[in-house]
């Protein structure tokens, strides 16, 4: 039986949206742990460079996520090795987030900003190339692929729009697709085949990706699933879009969710739960990046403050922005 320790609020992940939200919570004076399974950072581990995030020209991921945590430290939350493994609320309205040394960290609010995780393909190289070259982020790595010949993994509606997306700064982009139609919806489609840089490699899967001898991607070994052949095709960028799963199974309770899985909550960020917000990758949105992670951790933690407020008045503080109240 492990130790029950006691917080105003509890944020579970330390990526961009946990290391914000702990900001403003500790900056409020509530007494704040974050709790995090590996290093601070969260996917600016994986990202070797930003050129989008506003104020730097360009910046490493690692040296952006420093900056983050030791910013958030300067405020007094707390930073707590430990993966969560459940967030269950009370009846008493209190949370308990359970860690697997079977800690209790007991909250009358929790954020959960534990994001989410792509899909890999999980062939040789992928892990190896990851960041030099295969990335899962059109968005954001994209402009560094200016003239290049690249290829896109998938058949969804990712894949799809997103190799259309490419195409402004590759000068070729080879979408590879297991199967001889995609999956998504027509509209992309026929906007991809109008797309004289795309050509659709069908019924093809990646074996292997190669690199060049110094630690970057050169190509990437394909086979027809039809006919058996294998071929390697030189590109220096392959951009994975077979799905990606919000990190929610720690929520021990129903939450609404969008059918992706993604976390629903109203303009404070709370969630359907009542005392539990959530921020960043994990929750339902129309895209996924450091600005709209840390912008939702934000509203999440000043939501947070009000709810608390409410809370220790009775629960009848009525919410300025419209989404219902604080009734607890
Ligand atoms: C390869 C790549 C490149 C990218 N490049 C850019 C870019 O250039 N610009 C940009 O704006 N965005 C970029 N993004 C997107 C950006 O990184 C994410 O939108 C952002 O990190 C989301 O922040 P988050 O805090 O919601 O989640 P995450 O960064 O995923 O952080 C979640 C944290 O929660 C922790 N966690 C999860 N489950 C548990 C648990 N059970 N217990 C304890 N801790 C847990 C994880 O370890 C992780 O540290 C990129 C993403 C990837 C994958």
């Amino acid at each position: 039986m492990g130790l029950t320790h006691t917080y105003d609020v509890v944020i579970v992940g330390a990526g961009p949206a946990g290391m914000c939200a702990a900001l403003y919570t500790g900056r409020s004076m509530l007494k704040t742990a974050v709790l995090e399974r590996g290093i601070p950072g969260g996917e600016l581990l994986n990202t070797e460079k930003l050129d989008d995030w506003i104020g730097e020209k360009s910046i490493l991921g690692w040296e952006l996520a420093k900056k983050f945590e030791e910013h958030s430290r300067e405020f007094g939350a707390e930073y707590v090795t430990a993966n969560v493994t459940r967030v269950t609320r009370r009846e008493d309205g209190m949370f308990d987030t359970v860690t697997d040394g079977d800690d209790v960290y007991r909250s009358p609010a929790v954020i959960v900003t534990a994001g989410g995780t792509p899909v890999k393909l999980g062939i040789p190289g992928e892990m190896e190339f990851s960041g030099k070259g295969v990335s899962y982020c059109a968005i954001c790595d994209g402009a560094f692929f200016k003239q290049q010949v690249i290829v896109v993994i998938g058949g969804g509606d990712a894949a799809v729009e997103e190799a259309d997306f490419l195409t402004r700064y590759a000068s070729k982009v080879y979408v590879i697709h297991r199967r001889d139609e995609f999956r998504a919806s027509r509209i992309l489609q026929e906007r991809l085949r109008a797309n004289p840089k795309v050509e659709v490699l069908w019924s093809t899967v990646p074996e292997e990706i190669v690199g060049d001898g110094q630690g970057l991607m050169s190509g990437i070994v394909l086979r027809n699933v039809k006919t058996d052949a294998v071929r390697t095709l030189d590109a220096t960028g392959c951009f994975v879009f077979v799905g990606f799963r919000p990190n929610t199974g720690i929520i021990d309770a129903h939450f609404d969710h969008d059918d992706m899985g993604y976390v629903l909550t109203d303009t404070t960020m709370q969630t359907s739960i009542k005392g539990l917000f959530a921020a960043g990758d994990l929750r339902s949105q129309l895209t996924r990046q450091v600005t709209t992670a840390v912008g939702d951790a934000t509203t999440a933690a000043i939501g947070v403050e009000k709810y608390l407020k409410a809370r220790a008045e009775g629960g009848h503080a009525i919410d300025p922005h419209g989404s219902g109240g604080y009734a607890v």
